[in-house]
């Protein structure tokens, strides 16, 4: 058995209970995971390739089976329907959008198919138009559009149909870097107006992170942990997700000190000394994870007791706001440190070749057991 992992206090509206599935051979692409999804959420599944996110969003849509398990959405078991019964709607990276259609008549289509009266094709048609703000552009074909506004019209053509859920595989996967941070935001704010429970497949984790009220990280047809962004970022349940979820730096050692309040980790280049208790026996091996922005560096080593390691500077990386470092410790072993440019000109600047100290707080790690 698997345990579900629920949205807080909420009632589930996407039941995922226990399912399997196994195309054979061997690996099985999604592997006992339950989750309950609350209604208006957006939910991400995030992992790397071949981890059985797109499996599971299939089997949501109808078009894998479960191999054993069972999918509910609103009290109803969807076994028993096929894709094109099901209140599902799914959108495609790559829009699927007719050619030779208007916008308006793209986002038509599948309410003419399904026989609406032609007026309530018509106000639904736009509203939809009013909501993705292209009203201006119902009579234009789909290759008169910037990449942004077809995604909007592909979004528009799947809420047309006023779906209970909404799939949206890797969504903005087509889009250049600047456009997807905006079309994110967009996409949010329109699927939050409609109110409509999303699920959202993506490998981005930055689109995750921006879009969802709670992530999954999946591998290996698993789930490894869910929850809010924040706290898949700053409590990661192991090596694996809090390497996966942005820049991190983990350094093994062994637990010296176990107490409620505090722990303390002997590393090869630092002592660890960790602001709160864990699960653990004096002498245990663990690994302390370290996010690169909770480093400061300083050439002089700084005063009072705090976590601290020295080293070298090896390389930088200059983003403009900020400033990566590549500090090579004593062990050999390599950390990363993330500073923000706040201002022009520093006189304390950090070169490459300075011999600098690292220092951040007790509440900056996370010690992982596993
Ligand atoms: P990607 O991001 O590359 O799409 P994914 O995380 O979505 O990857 P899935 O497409 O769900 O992964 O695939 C999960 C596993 O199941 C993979 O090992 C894949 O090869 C396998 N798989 C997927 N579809 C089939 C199928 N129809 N028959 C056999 N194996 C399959």
């Amino acid at each position: 058995m698997s345990t579900a992992h629920s949205p807080d206090g909420k009632e589930a509206f996407l039941r995922i209970d226990n399912v399997v599935k196994d195309f054979g051979g061997g690996a099985v692409a999604v592997n006992h995971v339950s989750i309950d999804i609350a209604r208006g959420e957006i939910f991400a599944l995030l992992g790397s390739s071949g981890c059985g996110k797109t499996t599971l969003l299939r089997m949501l849509a109808g078009f894998e089976t479960p191999t054993s398990g069972r999918i509910v959405l609103n009290g109803q078991d969807l076994d028993a329907l096929p894709p094109y019964q099901r209140p599902i709607n799914m959108m495609f990276q790559s829009y699927a959008l007719f050619p030779h259609l208007t916008v308006w008549d793209n986002i038509a289509f599948g309410l003419r198919r399904d026989g609406l009266p032609k007026d309530e094709i018509a106000e639904r048609v736009e509203s939809m138009l009013k909501l993705v703000q292209l009203s201006k552009y119902a009579k234009r074909k789909p290759h008169q559009l910037s990449g942004g506004q077809q995604q909007r019209v592909a979004l528009a053509r799947s809420l047309a149909k006023k779906p209970q859920l909404l799939l949206l595989d890797e969504p903005l996967g087509a889009l250049d870097k600047k456009l997807r941070e905006a079309t994110q935001l967009e996409l949010v704010k329109i699927i939050h107006e409609v109110g409509v429970t999303c699920v959202m497949v993506t490998h981005d984790q930055e689109e995750a992170m921006t879009m969802a009220s709670r992530i999954a990280v999946m591998s290996e047809g698993r789930i490894l942990q869910v929850g809010a962004p924040g706290d898949i970022y700053e409590t990661p349940a192991t090596r694996f997700v809090a390497d996966f979820i942005g820049n991190v730096n983990l350094m093994d050692g062994t637990l010296v000190v176990d107490e409620s309040d505090h722990v303390e980790i002997e590393c090869a280049d630092c002592r660890h000394m960790v602001g709160h208790g864990i699960t653990g026996t004096v002498g245990m091996q663990v690994s302390v994870a370290l996010r690169p922005e909770k480093i400061t560096l300083t050439h002089l080593e700084p005063a009072g007791p705090c976590n601290r390691a020295t080293g070298t500077i090896r390389d930088l990386s200059y983003f403009g706001s900020f400033t990566v470092y590549h500090v090579q410790l004593a062990s050999g072993a390599a950390m990363k440190v993330s500073m923000a440019n706040t201002r022009r000109h520093a006189e304390d600047q950090l070169r490459v070749g300075d011999t600098v100290w690292a220092h951040w707080d007790s509440s900056s790690q996370v010690v992982l057991t596993q």
